[in-house]
């Protein structure tokens, strides 16, 4: 069975880019009838925070991104100890002394012989006696695991052949003086003991892949199947970050975009397949295909996704609308026809209650010539309107004042609207109250 994760560290609110990774394994996962683990990388004890946490939960019901279980590697120091000392008993692993001041000599000395800054393994020299003297010095030790000094190679899902020698790169730092335990080695060790067979993230990870691989061979023997997808940038070509704060979901979210809008995003961008409207979370489970994304990161751009929300709503059934405006108080006999109307002028389903709003209830009016707005009222026709009363209206007053064009329409806008755009005036018309307009045109606050 195919077993994937998503494994954010809860150091700030879900982006764009870390909703692309937590999509592709879900629908991986979705797809294949798997399971798929949110697992919390929180062993930053200082950065990882409880409000990440639930927001992160919270992200992934709004998402409808049904999770099969949730783990946080600060409950699993047990299983880390564990592996550690396994690892140390076959000497795998090694303890370290240099100070942070005395590497940063080292790599400063291989900079200038224009060699690359990997860690010469001094201390998994060290004898006894010298580990003793660091020791009675007050200086603690710090872990590195022992690479191989093979070339790893892996089938990408995604990059195809990926060869990279161990050689050069540094043993990596795995456990600190103070026995915390580092993410290269926490995740190893939770996607042996969570059986992973799959792990899809993004390609800022590669080097990080030929470094685990050798400690999957070292614990499991077998590493799970590899696949490192593109970046999302922002507009401008900057990595997305959440210390940044680039744009967050939770943030997306609240200013009402679909949820489906935002996986399809996602997704799809910088893929072989435009993010596609008319895609439900469903359909997208039934076409996923690793093979389409593409090398180059893609850019992200909010114009974009509220296109692509303002498409994706027209195709929202009569019975959600409904749905949608009975919860939300604005229910009416009228409103479906009304929705007809003024989706097209819609970028989320909410700006639908401002339109309601101008169309039923209170808004703040703007009145330039006062004059003309009295004519206007005066050239009224009778009730009931049609389709065609508008025209009727627009002819009367163009009659009565001579005015044309967008002199004859902009004041009706502002007095009726409040605002120099929207959805054309001809066809809130006939959905609008008599005394409201007369009470708009005459500049009552209303
Ligand atoms: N916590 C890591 C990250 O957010 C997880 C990477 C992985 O998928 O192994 O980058």
């Amino acid at each position: 069975m195919v077993i994937v994760r998503f494994a954010p560290s809860p150091t700030g609110y879900l982006h764009l880019g870390n909703l692309r990774t937590a999509l592709l394994n879900w629908l991986c996962a979705r797809q294949q009838k798997g399971k798929f683990y949110l697992r919390f990388d929180d062993t930053d004890m200082q950065r990882s925070k409880k409000i990440f946490v639930d927001q992160i939960i919270r992200d992934f019901e709004m998402l409808n991104l049904t999770l099969d279980g949730i783990y946080k590697q600060s409950c699993r120091q047990d299983r880390y100890e564990k592996t550690f000392n396994e690892l140390l008993e076959k000497k795998c692993i090694y303890s370290c002394y240099e100070t942070v001041e005395e590497l940063e000599i080292k790599r400063k000395k291989l900079h200038l012989k224009g060699l690359p800054p990997i860690y010469d393994r001094a201390s998994l020299h060290l004898s006894q006696e010298e580990k003793n003297a660091y020791e009675n010095q007050g200086r603690k030790p710090y872990y590195r695991f022992l690479l191989h000094s093979n070339d790893v190679q892996w089938d990408d899902g995604i990059r195809g052949l990926q060869k990279i020698s161990l050689k050069t790169l540094s043993d990596p730092v795995i456990r600190r003086e103070d026995g915390s335990f580092l993410y290269t080695f926490t995740s190893v060790v939770d996607d042996v003991d969570l059986g992973i067979t799959h792990i899809i993230r993004g390609e800022d990870h590669v080097t990080n892949t030929a470094v685990q691989i050798d400690m999957f061979h070292r614990i499991k023997g077998v590493a799970p199947h590899f696949s490192h997808h593109n970046l999302l940038v922002s507009s401008t070509g900057e990595g997305l970050s959440k210390r940044l704060s680039s744009l967050s979901i939770k943030e997306l979210l609240e200013n009402n975009f679909e949820p489906d809008t935002l996986s399809n995003y996602v997704t799809y961008i910088g893929s072989a397949h435009a993010p596609d409207p008319k895609l439900t979370l469903s359909d997208m489970v039934d076409n996923f295909s690793l093979s389409r994304y593409s090398r180059s990161s893609a850019h992200t751009n909010i114009e974009n996704i509220r296109s692509l929300n303002a498409q994706k709503i027209q195709f929202l059934s009569d019975d959600e609308v409904v749905l949608r405006l009975k919860q939300n108080g604005y229910f009416s006999e009228d409103a479906l026809a009304i929705w007809q109307v003024v989706k097209g002028n819609c970028i989320v389903f909410n700006d639908m209650f401002d339109m309601l709003n101008i169309i039923k209830g209170t808004i703040e009016t703007v009145i330039d010539d006062s004059d003309y707005c009295q004519k206007a009222i005066q050239a009224l026709p009778e009730q009931p309107w049609d389709t065609k009363s508008f025209k009727q209206w627009t002819h009367n007053i163009s009659s009565l004042t001579g005015y044309k064009g967008k002199a004859l329409f902009m004041p009706l806008r502002l007095a009726l609207t409040g605002k120099e755009s929207g959805p054309e005036l001809s066809s809130i018309f006939p959905f609008m109250d008599k005394a409201i307009i007369i009470e708009r045109l005459s500049g009552k606050k209303n």
